[in-house]
């Protein structure tokens, strides 16, 4: 096992990362930029090391940096998080070749699902169903037009290299396909400096269903069941929960078995994530994660399990801690995403906290760096913390994020607290009867 390990990332993420090296006994390296000098991440870690200056592409994103603090420290093993350097395969690549050792898959998996139309095409063989589209790539409009007259309208256009919803357009008819493809080719240059776009069926009612796996990289594989991420805004989860209100314990483990069997056969080393579309009782893959997830916490609570420390298990060379059989499901849990941004408008407000106080008592997970007196920077992710709750079922769990939110306590800034609570009133989240649109149409309904 490592003796130290470094965390190359902030906030809430590097403080999760920190808590399991601290249970495990191991020592934690933070990293920061100037900007985070008094970030609690800095404050909770063993020792700490200023990597740059506020732009992240100078900091958090420096390859030179990152590796020199790893040196200094005497860290062997670098955790990711989540963002940043999470899935770049050159940056494994380097941290490899400098001896250390990624906590996350090998570059190669990275690269083979960073590209969306490798990973579809490699899910496909490894008998994921996935969502009927073009067949690769999508040069030109007169090839977009023919690939949509066979899959019938609406479609979607996507970026090969996309990730965070950029770079996908919708087109309703041939009409509007010529603008959309080519908004969604110049979307893909300008966000990640390649216009390869690929179409899809664009459905029209499905719901977000990811699979958590993990991988044990020798031929092991195990799925921790689904999570359902239909409330989106902008393509961007915003309340997740698990077990998925929809699926049944027949279907979780028929699609659940079949992405654990692919990710064995991959070799796949750590964890990861296998997103769906979920329609009329079908599963429909649209990529893969190849990290740590944003809200891996309501897994976490529902099969009781510690899913970053098995990523530093695994990634030590040790073997999975638990067995398909041995992950019993138990409950409901759900997270809600507080950022620093002020209604309606989701516009980012960074600033002072000048009282912070977290909610509490059985059932309740409160991930957040914030602190009294902190002060937000202006330079990174509007994500101040995570609200997991879990309950013995979903009404139960419902029932205690309502009591949490009510004890929680976010002053000095604008922050999204206030839309969880007139969420939680909707009958359609009582009944957990949305899909992948229900959020936004509820915005433009109530927020606009
Ligand atoms: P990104 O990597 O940018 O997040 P994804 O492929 O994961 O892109 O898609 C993000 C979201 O976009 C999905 O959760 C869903 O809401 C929507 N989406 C993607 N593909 C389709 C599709 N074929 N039909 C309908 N919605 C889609």
């Amino acid at each position: 096992m490592f003796d130290k390990i470094l965390i190359a990332n902030r906030g809430e993420i590097a403080l999760r990362v920190i808590r399991a090296c601290r249970e495990m006994g191991i020592k934690s390296v933070a990293v920061h930029s100037t900007a985070d000098a008094d970030a609690m991440h800095v404050r909770m870690a063993d020792e700490a090391v200023c990597i740059g200056p506020n732009s992240s592409t100078d900091s958090y994103l420096s390859f030179p940096a990152i590796i020199a603090a790893c040196e200094i420290t005497g860290a062997q093993a670098i955790h990711p998080g989540y963002g940043f350097l999470s899935e770049n395969a050159a940056f494994v690549q380097i941290v490899e070749d400098h001896g250390l050792t990624f906590i996350g898959p090998s570059a190669e998996h990275i690269r083979q699902m960073g590209d969306k139309i490798t990973a579809k095409e490699t899910a496909q063989i490894l008998g994921i169903p996935i969502v009927p589209g073009s067949d690769g790539g999508v040069p030109d409009v007169a090839s977009a037009k023919k690939a949509a007259a066979e899959m019938g309208y609406p479609v979607i256009i996507k970026a090969t290299a996309g990730g965070g919803g950029r770079g996908m357009k919708v087109a309703l008819n041939e009409d509007e396909l010529e603008t959309s493809f080519r908004t969604a080719r110049s979307e893909s240059k300008a966000a990640f400096g390649n216009d390869e776009v690929y179409m899809e069926k664009y459905l029209q009612k499905p719901r977000h269903i990811e699979i958590q796996v993990f991988g044990d990289g020798q031929g092991g594989g195990v799925h921790l069941g689904e999570r359902d991420c239909s409330l989106q805004r902008r393509h961007q989860k915003v309340f997740e929960e698990a077990p998925g209100p929809s699926i049944t314990p027949e279907e979780r483990a028929r699609i659940g078995g079949i992405c654990a069997n692919a990710i064995a056969k991959m070799g796949y080393k750590g964890a990861g994530t296998v997103e769906f579309l979920y329609e009329d009782g079908e599963f429909f893959f649209i990529e893969m994660n190849t990290r740590l997830q944003v809200e891996h916490p309501v897994t976490e609570a529902i099969f009781g399990q510690d899913l970053v420390r098995e990523q530093i298990r695994v990634a030590a060379g040790e073997k999975l801690s638990f067995t398909q059989d041995e992950l019993v499901l138990n409950g409901h849990a759900i997270e809600v995403r507080i950022n620093a941004e002020k209604l309606p408008n989701f516009s980012p407000c960074p600033g002072k906290i000048t009282q912070y106080h977290a909610p509490g008592g059985l059932g309740v997970r409160m991930d957040s760096a914030l602190y009294d007196g902190y002060s937000i920077p202006p330079y990174y992710d509007s994500l101040i913390g995570k609200l997991i709750v879990h309950g013995r079922n979903r009404p139960e769990a419902l029932a205690r994020l309502h009591r949490a939110l009510g004890e929680l306590i976010v002053d000095g800034v604008e922050t999204t607290i206030p839309l969880f609570d007139m969420l939680l009133q909707e009958e359609d989240v009582q009944t957990g009867n949305y899909n992948i649109h229900w959020l936004e149409k509820w915005l433009e309904k109530n927020l606009s």
